[in-house]
């Protein structure tokens, strides 16, 4: 459930209007209900309840720092890919011993960010990256805390842009190998061992996938402890899917996830780490556009929309299906028409959908993306010289903008043009 509902003939965001947000902010923008992020969010505290547990929120689904600092103060820790999102996770309030370091690629610089301002585990990708971690650890004085990260080799069966734990994917270690990486781990100065890290993928709709991995998670952390490693904190990634459409999907609930990571990984005795960012960004958040004109096509109408893929880029990058809803509600007997619903950018792929039924709609109306708060703003750019999106955050009956629309000045003064030119 979220908080994005009708009340009197017009879509609220908890409390507000969304037209009265439109009036204030203009369009496009993205608004995000608290009261969802932090329902979501305790949905998993209360799954993981019974195990000594930590929910890392992925900061790269949706990573505004008052998005942030609003789960931080609930008690969240944040997985945080780059040393760029190390820092929003910083500003937000959210001390270092809460904060996970994951990525294939990081780099010397953005490890010692982390080692000196406080970390509680770097989720180590690749043999390489284990040795310049100790290296840049000593040169420091102090010992990094890792879990390596495993490839378990199982198909996530999800969009192949975000499966990871395939063998054939860039992501982690062969879960073969790993005893062979810990013991070089061990023996390295600069290295702590805490725990072992698996994430498989993003928007899973089944636990089977899941429960194959934590099954060899479970059998690798017996392994490790036999060969005299004190493996006590077991990291499991994100990646649990959400149902983007209301009416045929339905992933497994967190509490189903929770159970079966107590009933495969529970008398284990470790720390449960999760990473999830989508179950917790993504229904949290809607995109809101203005139509600008409705163009009638040889055989087909399209509805074109001050939104762009620059804006949410989910539909054209991965095919991804959004519900589009109009903000003033339609008459229950309104008919439907189909409409091609498209943004201004000169891309054919700025396509949001293709022979969406929608109700009538007429230039200035307002329509909603549903589920964009994930993989949404983070992902926006300024392409086609489109100012970057703006965010508001909804909380009962206030909201604010967290992030601005930046104006063509601004825009415009970040080019510089050389004195030699
Ligand atoms: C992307 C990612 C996540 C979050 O995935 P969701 O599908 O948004 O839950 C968690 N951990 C790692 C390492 C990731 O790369």
């Amino acid at each position: 459930m979220d908080h994005f509902l009708y009340r009197d003939g017009l879509l609220h965001a908890e409390d507000v209007a969304i037209t009265d947000i439109a009036a204030t902010v203009g369009t496009p923008f993205y608004c995000y209900s608290a009261a969802t992020l932090t329902r979501h969010y305790h949905l998993f505290t209360e799954a993981l309840a019974p195990l000594p547990h930590l929910v890392c929120f992925a900061i790269k689904s949706l990573s505004n720092v008052a998005v942030l600092k609003l789960l931080g103060d609930l008690g969240a820790g944040m997985d945080v890919v780059s040393g760029g999102e190390y820092l929003r996770a910083r500003a937000a309030g959210v001390p270092g011993e809460r904060i996970v370091f994951s990525g294939v690629g990081k780099t010397r610089d953005e490890m010692r960010l982390a080692l000196t301002g406080g970390i509680r585990q770097f989720n180590v990708e690749s043999e390489p990256e284990l040795r310049a971690l100790s290296e840049v650890a000593v040169s420091l004085g102090v010992r990094a805390p890792i879990a390596l990260r495993v490839n378990p080799d199982v198909d996530a069966k999800t969009h192949e842009k975000i499966a990871t734990g395939k063998s054939e994917n860039k992501f982690g270690v062969p879960i073969a190998k790993a005893r062979e990486v810990y013991a070089e781990a061990a023996s390295l100065p600069g290295i702590d061992v805490v725990g072992i890290d698996v994430h498989i993928g993003s928007q899973l709709t089944e636990l089977a996938p899941f429960e194959a991995a934590f099954t060899k998670v479970r059998d690798l952390t017996q392994a490790l402890r036999a060969d005299g490693h004190n493996i006590r904190r077991l990291d499991l990634g994100g990646g649990l899917g959400i149902p983007y459409t209301r009416s045929n999907e339905a992933p497994p609930l967190p509490t189903e996830y929770g159970a079966m990571i107590h009933r495969v990984l529970g008398d284990l005795g470790c720390e449960i780490e999760i990473e999830p960012g989508r179950l917790i960004s993504g229904n949290a958040g809607i995109l809101v556009s203005q139509v600008i004109y409705v163009k009638n096509g040889e055989g087909r109408d399209f509805l074109i929309l001050d939104a762009a893929m620059n804006d949410l880029v989910r539909p054209s990058m991965y095919g991804a299906h959004h519900d589009i809803i109009p903000v003033v509600e339609p008459a229950a007997a309104s008919p439907a028409q189909a409409f091609d619903v498209v943004g201004p950018v000169c891309e054919t792929g700025d396509t949001f959908a293709k022979a969406r039924a929608l109700p009538h709609l007429a230039e200035g109306d307002l329509v909603a993306f549903r589920s964009a708060g994930a993989y949404g703003a983070v992902m926006a750019s300024e392409y086609n010289t489109r100012p970057l999106v703006p965010e508001v955050l909804v909380k009962g009956d206030h909201f604010a903008v967290i992030r601005a629309r930046p104006t063509f000045d601004e825009i415009l003064s970040r080019d510089t043009i050389p004195e030699w030119l």
